[in-house]
Order: structure tokens, then C-alpha cells, then sequence
């Protein structure tokens, strides 16, 4: 058996209303997830949010207060750790210091009572399959945090888990060696078909190397969903706030139109999109994606179907590759704009008045 090109290696998990409390404190209190053979999810929330809590649970080091933890069908929470057969990455790489990049490797199948022939076997095919042929022979110290923490990735799966959990696996690498890592982890997740479930708090990280995303809030999950839908259509303020930018409009239910909520904010009538149908006269807030909005000049006449306001520029800054304005509607409220830059458009300036316009469909009830 090799370790690649296994077309059901990864296992279904299902966790259901899992629940962990320490003392009063609630670190857990309500987890349901469904994740499929082969998927790659990550838990994406702030720190305390309940994320490596859950992992642990999965793992076996710590025992749900409620809830169950299904793997293949299977109820695993009155099974040891050992007999999960999980693989687990950690931030802080946890190798064995006084062994070899092989023996380390090596560990899990001693542990598994695997022959020595077969684990130099295993060994040298994990070693390949992160690409670090050439150091089985190296201690730990001798490599960067890279090349460690790809050792660790391999001693994770040697033994053929059917399941990999990574909490911050590369939290604690720089940003250039963070992103060709994210790169070679979803390679590796892809050759070896294996259910993965990171833990991050880095919104870029999760929307860049999942399947799904399950956005985590006190202990809950608040939404779950592929990135593009997470992006584009929070259900809630703490997603729209906490994935990527938003700007947040108070706004007073006028009418309803199938999928389409009226709206008015501070006077104006705009268009919002929305599944939830909130009841006329209801205080609701909408969220608008700063690089969503556009100055209107020259955007006049029936080619434009959408929202319309009146601001005043406050400050404008220049970021490259694109500006960055903030502004202020007549009513107060502060807004960013966001505006790819180009020699071709005429720079704002603070104290200028301006009209923005933006699409209902990016106008989403939160
Ligand atoms: P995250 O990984 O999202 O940062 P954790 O799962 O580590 O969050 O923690 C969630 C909450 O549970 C936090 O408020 C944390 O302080 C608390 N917590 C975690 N482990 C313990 C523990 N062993 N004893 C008491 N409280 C804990
Ligand atoms: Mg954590």
C-alpha cells in the first residue's frame, strides 16, 4: 500500500450539539457539523472562540460535557485517543528533540507495533511526500520552522489516518513561508484524500485552503459554507465583520419583493438583498462590502439599477494597488470605499462632496 492516490482514504465526521464546559465557563456550548469523506474544513474564529477546544474533542484529549462524536457512523467518545486513528498537527511543531527527522516520523508506527522494515518504508515515503527526501538523518534543530513543521505534517499521516485535525499548524511561520506552505497542504490534502480540519484565527488562510468554512463565535458556530458564500452572503454581523471589510448601514423596512428588501437609510430608499423577510417597519442593518462601492460620477442614466447616496469625502489614502476613502453620508455615518487605483482616475479629496452607488445584490440584511 503507498500512501497516494486513495480514492476513499478520508473519513465522514459528524458532531452533534457537542458541548464542553470548564467549571461556569461555557468553552463549547452547541457544535453541529457534518464534514464528507475527503472534505477539508477549517474552523475560522477569533482567539477564545472554542476552536482548539472542539479539535481536542475529536481527538479524544478531552471529553465532550454533551453532544456526540461521530467518525464513519461510528460514536467515537468513549474511544481512546489511539483508536481514533487521527492524525494532529499543532502550532508549536511538538517534535522529539533528541530524534531523527525519521525516527520522528517513525514514532506513530512504533507505537502501532509496525516492523522496522515497514516503517523505514513508511518513513521514506512520508518524508517524500513532504519533500524532505534528503533529511531523514537531521535532528529537528538543524531545520527551519518550515522544513519542521513539514516533518511534523508527515509524521501525522504515516500511519494512514483516515482523518487529519491541524490547530494552527503554520501560526507560527512568516507570511511568505505561511502561504507556499498553505500551497503544499492542499497538494498534500488533495494526493492523499484525507478528511482535514484546520483551526485558524487567519481569515485569509481558511478562505484561501478550504472546502468549507465554519465560522466559530463564543463557542458556536455562527455559519458554515464555502468562501464565496461566506463572503458574499453573511447571515449575521460578527461574519461580515469578521471575514474581510464591511461597511454597516441602520435601515428601516419599507417593502418586501421576493428575494429583495426596501429599505430606508437616513432618507434614501435602497435595495437590499435578503432570505430572512424581516416584517415592514423593522430596524435591520445592511452591509456593504467597501470594494462594492463606486463613485457615481458618469454613472448616470437607465444603464445603472442601484443604490444611491450622497457623501462628503474625509480622508482619502493611497495603497497601491488601490485608494482607499473614508466617507460620510449626510446622515453621519462613516463609510469606506475602496477604489482600484488607476493613473486614469481622478483622485478625490478631502472635503468634496461625491455621489457612490452600489448593486442591491451586494447590499446583504445582517
Ligand atoms: P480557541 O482555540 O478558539 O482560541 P479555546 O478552545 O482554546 O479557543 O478556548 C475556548 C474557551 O475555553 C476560552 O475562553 C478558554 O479560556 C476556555 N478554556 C479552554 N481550555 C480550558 C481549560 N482547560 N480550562 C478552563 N478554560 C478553558
Ligand atoms: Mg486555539
Amino acid at each position: 500500500m503507498s500512501l497516494g492516490h486513495h480514492p476513499s482514504r478520508g473519513a465522514s465526521v459528524s458532531l452533534n450539539t457537542l458541548q464542553k464546559s470548564y467549571g461556569k465557563v461555557g468553552a463549547v456550548t452547541g457544535v453541529s457539523l457534518d464534514l464528507q469523506s475527503g472534505e477539508f474544513l477549517t474552523l475560522l474564529g477569533p482567539s477564545g472562540s472554542g476552536k482548539t477546544t472542539t479539535l481536542m474533542m475529536i481527538a479524544g484529549f478531552e471529553a465532550p460535557s454533551a453532544g456526540d462524536i461521530a467518525i464513519d457512523g461510528v460514536s467515537v467518545v468513549d474511544m481512546p485517543p489511539y483508536r481514533r486513528n487521527i492524525g494532529m498537527v499543532f502550532q508549536n511543531y511538538a517534535l522529539f528533540p533528541h530524534l531523527t527527522v525519521a525516527e520522528n516520523i517513525g514514532f506513530p508506527l512504533k507505537q502501532r507495533g509496525v516492523p522496522k522494515a515497514e516503517r523505514t518504508r513508511l518513513v521514506g515515503e512520508a518524508l517524500e511526500l513532504v519533500h524532505l527526501g534528503a533529511y531523514g538523518g537531521r535532528y529537528p534543530r538543524q531545520m527551519s520552522g518550515g522544513q519542521q513543521q513539514r516533518v511534523a505534517v508527515a509524521r501525522a499521516v504515516v500511519f494512514k489516518p483516515r482523518l487529519l485535525l491541524l490547530d494552527e499548524p503554520l501560526g507560527a511561520l512568516d507570511k511568505q513561508l505561511r502561504e507556499n506552505l498553505q500551497l503544499e497542504m492542499r497538494r498534500l490534502h488533495a494526493e492523499l484524500g484525507i478528511t482535514c480540519i484546520l483551526v485558524t484565527h487567519d481569515q485569509d488562510e481558511a478562505l484561501t485552503m478550504s472546502d468549507r468554512v465554519a465560522v466559530m463565535h463564543e463557542g458556536k458556530v455562527v455559519q458554515v459554507g464555502h468562501p464565496e458564500a461566506l463572503y458574499d452572503r453573511p447571515s449575521n454581523r460578527f461574519v461580515a465583520g469578521f471575514i474581510g471589510e464591511s461597511n454597516f448601514l441602520p435601515a428601516l423596512v419599507r417593502g418586501l419583493e421576493s428575494d429583495v428588501v426596501v429599505v430606508e437609510c437616513e432618507g434614501a430608499l435602497i435595495r437590499a438583498m435578503t432570505s430572512q423577510r424581516p416584517p415592514i417597519g423593522a430596524n435591520i442593518t445592511v452591509a456593504i462590502r467597501p470594494e462594492r462601492l463606486r463613485f457615481a460620477d458618469g454613472l448616470v442614466g437607465p444603464g445603472v439599477v442601484g443604490n444611491r447616496t450622497s457623501v462628503t469625502v474625509r480622508e482619502a489614502v493611497f495603497c497601491g494597488e488601490r485608494c482607499r476613502y473614508l466617507l460620510e453620508t449626510d446622515g453621519g455615518t462613516s463609510l469606506i470605499l475602496k477604489e482600484p487605483s488607476s493613473a486614469a482616475t481622478r483622485r478625490r479629496v478631502p472635503g468634496e462632496r461625491a455621489d457612490i452607488t452600489w448593486s442591491p445584490a451586494d447590499t446583504i440584511v445582517v
